[in-house]
């Protein structure tokens, strides 16, 4: 059973820090594969996330922090 493990990404472009929750294969490279991750971050879509997140009307913050789409 693999575990899931929430990694902090830092992005160059936005320069945000984004968690990714994921599972990695014993033969994956945590360093190359946060790499990769920083490297194809959707920046508009987590700047739109994190406007929503810290929107004063969200009805339910657990609930708009799931990845939706
Ligand atoms: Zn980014």
């Amino acid at each position: 059973m693999a575990t899931v493990k929430k990694y902090v990404i830092h992005c160059d472009k936005c320069t945000q820090d984004f968690p990714v929750f994921a599972s990695l294969y014993h033969s994956i490279v945590p360093e190359t594969w946060m790499k990769d991750k920083a490297a194809n971050h959707d920046c508009k879509a987590y700047a739109d996330q994190l406007a929503k997140e810290r929107a004063p009307k969200a009805l339910n913050p657990i609930k708009a922090s799931k990845k939706g789409k």
